[in-house]
């Protein structure tokens, strides 16, 4: 599995200072400052965890290359009233300020989409999408609306697309640190556990299908440059799709098939569980900041087939 190049961006700083934007690790970046958990992939790849890097630098980078960032989330059926408000509230006050923002909400039934008051540079754009029976297709179906948007419209307006669950809250700076080529988030109930408890699918009959990996990732939050998120959105879409022809179901739907993709495509930036945490776990001394934490979880009211 050979590693793809990919093109370094510099960007100089007003300090004289250079910043690698987008690969493998930068040498704004402390490796060291943070001694108990995994900094960097054996690939080179950051994973990014607070202390390990000076956000200002990146803002000012950004700034400086015109990032603009879309961020696509779905509500559908009863998740719009449960979560959608408290997620965009949230991520007013967190999510890469300083840079322009698209929220792009996908959902079947925009008349009831929150009125949000947003910041400078941030807009807000509604997409009305099919609901279907099956939660499990709601969740995989993201892929498909996900590739299509990024090709009528993200790529001609934005550099980095982020994808996100509803179900979440916005607690801390989520912030341009977060953007790079290929983004992947450590799934909080995985990152240390051994290889061997991670849920990918074991079913051969599946194009989700994994014997092993590297880490398991956490299909909530993915982003990256806008290419990247449409080739990650076609390639899990693909995969569903022929699952279904196949009669097979991916042992965690776009999950299973998002690990596939990351396995042999390797992110080039990896965001610690400090980007979407779950408080149920309980106190670690590795989360310093929470800046993403999952909201309760209620299926049996929320999801329609349950
Ligand atoms: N979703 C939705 N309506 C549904 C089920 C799912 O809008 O009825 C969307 C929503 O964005 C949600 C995502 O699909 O966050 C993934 O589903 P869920 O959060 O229930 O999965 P989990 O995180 O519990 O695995
Ligand atoms: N592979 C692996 N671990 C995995 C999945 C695949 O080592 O979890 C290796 C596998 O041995 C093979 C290659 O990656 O050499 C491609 O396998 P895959 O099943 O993904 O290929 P496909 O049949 O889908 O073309
Ligand atoms: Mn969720």
């Amino acid at each position: 599995m050979a590693l793809e190049l990919i093109p370094m961006e510099k960007c100089t700083l007003e300090s004289g200072k250079m910043l690698f934007l987008d690969h493998i690790v930068d040498v704004t970046l402390d490796l060291q400052s943070r001694l108990n958990v995994q900094t960097c992939t054996i690939w080179n790849a950051p994973i990014i965890w607070d202390g390990m890097f000076d956000a200002a630098l990146y803002d000012e980078a950004h700034k400086r290359k015109n990032s603009s960032v879309a961020l696509t989330v779905f509500a559908v059926g009863k998740y719009l009233d449960a979560y959608l408000e408290t997620f965009l509230h949230s991520s007013e006050q967190h999510f890469m300020l300083g840079l322009p923002v698209t929220y792009y909400i996908f959902t079947d039934t925009p008349k009831k989409v929150p009125v949000i008051s947003l910041g400078p540079n941030r807009s807000l754009k509604v997409m009305e999408v099919a609901s279907h029976s099956r939660w499990q297709d709601i969740s995989m179906t993201r892929m498909k609306s996900i590739s299509n948007i990024i090709e009528t419209e993200i790529r001609h307006k934005f550099s980095h697309v982020f994808c996100f669950d509803v179900d979440q809250e916005f607690t801390g700076r989520f912030g341009s640190e977060a953007l790079g080529e290929s983004v992947a988030l450590l799934h909080a109930y995985y990152y240390r556990l051994p290889k061997s408890m991670y849920t990918y699918d074991r079913n051969p009959n599946s194009k989700a299908y994994m014997e092993t990996g590297d880490f398991y990732y956490h299909a909530a939050v993915f982003g990256g440059r806008w290419k990247r998120v449409k080739a990650i959105a076609d390639a899990c879409y693909q995969g569903i799709v022929e699952d279904k022809k196949n009669n097979v179901e991916a042992l965690w739907h776009d999950e299973s098939h998002l690990n596939k993709y990351f396995w042999r495509n390797k992110p080039t930036r990896l965001l610690s569980p400090e980007y979407c945490w779950d408080d149920s776990i309980g106190h670690t001394s590795d989360i310093r900041v929470k800046r993403l934490i999952w909201a309760p979880k209620d299926y049996k009211n929320l999801r329609p087939n349950v």
